[in-house]
């Protein structure tokens, strides 16, 4: 075969095999001397492992640079040879990045130490040592490529947590009253919408949530924790674990509505599920900064996941409803309009992995010049707080009427079975 065509093959081979090990091998059979140069090219590098560790629950984020196909493993605690329960991830076709060759330990939650390895030529393996694995859950996010590990478990280690590139001030938890996880939405170099008059939507909805959580505090005496405290930018999947690595019992994620429609105005509230309604897709792809194909995706993965159990979503829909309906009445009241638009479900990955009751509220339409202007106004703002308090209060009363010593979810979730 000509040397010419020998690299024509390769060109052709090159343009289909870049997930295939199997084409990637017959490849460097006729390459030779170039496989370097291919599999350097093709191969996706783990670029990074996060991890938030708390006591029941932990997260891992796998960041590569281009999508992966990966499978797990769960191995059992070998007491004979001194091993905890171990959950293995490998990655197929994966380059490890050199920073990440030494394991990475960690003394407290669930998770005790993660590793990462070249296990074959194509394939990185992660290894999760836990203390124990009640359940996981594996999901794929995209642009940029990551994979999510989450791990529910009962940790016998002390009750300290430890946390991963988080900007969030560590705050004593003893003794730990009931407590509430505020999500404002966006931040950084993440506007989120902008109003007609320039108005962002993260700002906006910093204002509310700074206000949430004082009232909260003041009014419930509850503890409250903040994914971000100021303007900066933090994805979406920290924005969970930090719920759950918190030990979150509720958590609220805080957000204005946009559409090119300027004339559409209203509060809406979400629980985390599927749906076909064509404008809650177009919300959850402008809030995951997802093309539509990729919520598709999403959709998938959720079913997947099985997300729909009513034993966790019965507890955000009561949730969703009470704050949904304290917006509605107490703006309708004050300001003499709000329209409602109701309590939907929609894939918002910022409510992907949560355990505790959780919604996203969207609280007016920044891209409406009334409601934008409304959105400048303190007293709209201080009116929403209100209100967000007033539905969380409720919540808890109801809860409180059938839980007994119980937790907020689960004697929710019981009661309404
Ligand atoms: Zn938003």
């Amino acid at each position: 075969m000509k040397k010419s065509l020998v690299s024509a093959v390769i060109s052709v081979l090159l343009c289909v095999s870049a997930f295939n090990p199997l084409l990637d091998s017959i490849h460097q059979a006729l390459a030779g001397q170039k496989t370097h140069y291919v599999r350097s090219r093709n191969y996706a590098v783990v670029k990074e492992i996060r991890y938030w560790s708390g006591a029941t629950h932990t997260r891992i984020v796998i960041d590569l640079d281009q999508e992966v196909v990966y499978k797990e493993q769960l191995l059992k605690r070998d007491s004979a040879l001194d091993k905890p329960p171990r959950l293995c991830i490998d990655l197929t076709v994966a380059k490890l990045s050199p920073q990440l060759k030494e394991p990475i330990p960690i003394e407290a939650g669930l998770l005790k130490r993660v590793r990462a390895g070249q296990y074959t030529p194509d394939t990185v393996r992660v290894v999760l040592d836990l203390e124990s694995v009640a359940d996981y859950k594996i999901f794929p996010l995209s642009d940029p490529f990551r994979v999510v590990i989450d791990v529910l478990g009962t940790s016998q280690a002390p009750q300290k947590e430890e946390t991963s590139k988080l900007p969030l001030p560590s705050q004593a938890q003893q003794p730990q009253p009931f407590k509430l996880v505020l999500d404002p939405g966006h931040g950084g170099e993440d506007p989120g919408a902008v109003g007609p008059t320039g108005l962002k939507e993260k700002d906006v909805v910093l204002r509310i949530s700074t206000k949430v959580r004082d009232k909260v505090r003041k009014e419930l005496g509850w503890d409250v924790v903040m994914t971000r405290e100021d303007d900066r930018f933090i994805r979406l999947e920290d924005r969970t674990a930090v719920a759950a690595t918190k030990e979150g019992k509720l958590f609220v994620s805080i957000h204005a509505n946009a559409c090119k429609d300027r004339s559409i105005r209203g509060i809406e509230s979400f629980v985390i599920g599927t749906t076909t309604n064509r404008d809650a897709l177009r919300l959850a792809a402008k809030e995951n900064n997802i093309s539509p194909r990729q919520v598709s995706d999403l959709q998938i993965i959720l079913t997947d996941l099985k997300l729909n159990d009513p034993m966790k979503v019965i507890p955000s829909r009561q949730l969703a409803e009470c704050v949904q309906m304290a917006l509605v009445s107490s703006l309708h009241k004050r300001f003499g309009q709000a329209k409602d638009l109701g309590v939907k479900q929609a894939p918002f990955i910022v409510l992907v992995g949560a355990e505790m009751p959780s919604i996203l509220v969207e609280v007016s339409f920044i891209s409406n010049h009334v409601e934008e202007r409304m959105l400048r106004d303190q007293r709209y703002l201080d009116a929403i707080a209100d209100a967000i308090v007033e539905g969380l209060k409720k919540y808890a009363q109801d809860a409180e009427m059938v839980k007994g010593q119980r937790s907020l979810s689960a004697s929710t979730a019981r009661s309404s079975n």
